[in-house]
């Protein structure tokens, strides 16, 4: 295929500056999050162990909680999946009435124990944990200029940053330190701090990342997503309004405005493909109804003659259920996935024809066999798992025609703040045309729903970031080149 200089979809070319230190190029800040917070509850570590279950989505490679009982701070962290790291005599070593807790997503090079959070950290006013979801953009400048200053870090995180900002921040007043801290850092944080004897939330200007407030038998809870609150029969309160800071001690609940209203940018990759289904984010908006409404977005600009609408599962789902409700096609489930993958397999000697694909989905040939089919997915990256999907449909399952549509505009742009995104050249609609990428999944039709549509469902558009779609990126860079902050992202 023919790789072109200029992306298909967007006519911006923004270069953000930047000009970071060769050393910090390694620093890990590419994350994807989900965190949890408990005050006052006698089951606070049991609550947010639940709470990061329930989140586990938003980060599969390691999760800690830290705990305290008003004393001192407890942390319990290992790599893996909450359930296999929490067993209930490692939750009984959490003891105490407020929790904080944190999933972890990084790139493989960086998946390691230190960069597990919660960040527990001793400084002049006494113990603080930290729990972080988002990417900072300038953490790696910070970080050069900490370490000139002789900081030591323990880990490769962008959010141990903060930890030693708000150490090296002056005056008694622990509020104004994590300001003085907060206000040094650019990028996205919804961010959990755990003291002794209460438990401080904090979302960045834009709010990037969802982070919701819930009460549970009277106890707050603070969580990524309201998937969470609705485990543990917690009632959803209200969002962490971008730029706020919620104090939670036993004086009660204070909200400090931290930020005056900047210019908000919600992630909406956060509705199309990241945050659950079930979950309700920016304002209360319910996830599943906005996907269904992509998918009938997407059946009303680029109908199709087809006999079934399938979707990928799971994150085509909703959108299919919309495409199939729009275009009267019928839908079913053509593709059923074996959720007990494991990240490695071992393939057998003799090679299996579709087996990458095959062992994760497999066709219901019964259903497809001779149809025209319109499969949808949220989103094509480097365009490979459609092409297997594709080729899978039309070889095991027998489909007369595969017709593929996207329920999000071409992804043409890496994320700086805070989804896994690999570099615009990885990008298969940074370089190619939808007809080209139709050729390469070796699709019958291919279709993407515009940017346009996806911003006439997405309520108060011009509250979100579309970077990824457009180029538009909300928070700037510091210094000179793109290609140098998508290095340190890798
Ligand atoms: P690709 O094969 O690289 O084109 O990947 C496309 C698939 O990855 C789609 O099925 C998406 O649902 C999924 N996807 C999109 N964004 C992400 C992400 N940030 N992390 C993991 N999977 C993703």
């Amino acid at each position: 295929m023919k790789r072109r200089d200029a992306h298909t979809a967007c006519g911006k070319t923004r270069r953000p500056r930047c000009s970071i230190p060769a050393s910090s190029l390694f620093h890990d800040i590419h994350e994807e999050c989900g965190v949890f917070g408990a005050f006052d509850h006698p089951e606070a570590s049991n609550l947010t162990y639940l709470g990061l279950y329930a989140l586990q989505h938003r980060g599969q490679e390691g999760a800690g909680i830290c705990s305290s009982d008003g004393k001192q701070l407890f942390i319990e962290k290992s790599m893996g999946l909450v359930a296999d790291i929490f067993t209930e005599k490692r939750l009984k070593r959490l003891p105490g009435y407020l929790a904080i807790g944190h999933n972890r997503y990084s790139t493989a090079g960086s998946s390691v124990l230190k960069n597990v959070q919660p960040i527990v950290a001793n400084f002049a006013l006494g113990s603080l944990a930290l729990a972080h979801n988002g990417n900072l953009v300038n953490a790696a400048e910070l970080r050069a200029e900490l370490e000139d200053e002789g900081a030591i870090f323990q880990s490769t995180s962008d959010s141990e940053v903060v930890v030693h900002l708000i150490a090296h921040a002056k005056g008694d007043d622990p509020y104004d330190r994590i300001i003085q801290a907060l206000n040094r850092v650019s990028g996205a944080y919804s961010l959990l701090i755990l003291r002794e004897k209460e438990l401080i939330a904090v979302r960045d200007p834009h709010g990037v990342r969802p982070l919701c407030l819930g009460k549970v038998d009277g106890a707050y809870v603070v969580a990524s997503e309201t998937c969470a609150l609705d485990l543990i029969n917690a009632e959803y309160v209200r969002d962490v309004e971008p730029g706020e800071m919620l104090i939670i001690n036993e004086k009660g609940l204070r909200s400090v405005r931290v930020f005056s209203n900047g210019r908000r940018a919600h992630c909406v990759f956060e509705f199309i493909y990241f945050s659950r289904p079930d979950s309700s984010i920016f304002g209360y908006r319910n996830v599943n109804e906005v996907r269904k409404e992509f998918g009938r977005q997407l059946a009303r600009e680029l109908p199709v003659d087809a006999d079934i609408v399938i979707p990928v599962p799971d994150s085509g789902v909703p959108a299919a259920i919309g495409f199939s409700e729009e275009s009267g096609i019928h839908f079913d489930f053509g593709l059923i996935r074996n959720h007990y993958v494991g990240r490695t397999f071992i393939e057998p000697k003799q090679s299996i024809r579709h087996f990458g694909v095959k062992i994760k989905l497999n066709p219901v040939k019964k259903l497809l066999e001779g149809k025209r089919v319109v499969v949808v997915d949220d989103s094509i990256v480097r365009g490979t798992t459609s092409k297997k999907i594709v080729k899978m449909i039309r070889e095991v399952g027998g489909a007369r025609e595969v017709h593929v549509r996207i329920s999000s505009p071409p992804t043409i742009a890496p994320c700086f703040y805070g989804i896994d995104t690999p570099t615009r050249q990885e990008l298969i609609a940074f370089s190619h045309m939808v007809e080209e990428i139709k050729k390469y999944i070796t699709a019958d039709t291919l279709a993407y729903l515009s940017l346009e549509g996806l911003k006439k469902i997405v309520p108060d558009s011009g509250d979100f970031c579309t970077a990824c779609f457009d180029n538009d990126y909300p928070i700037g860079f510091p210094g000179e080149h793109f290609e140098q902050m998508e290095m340190l992202f890798r």
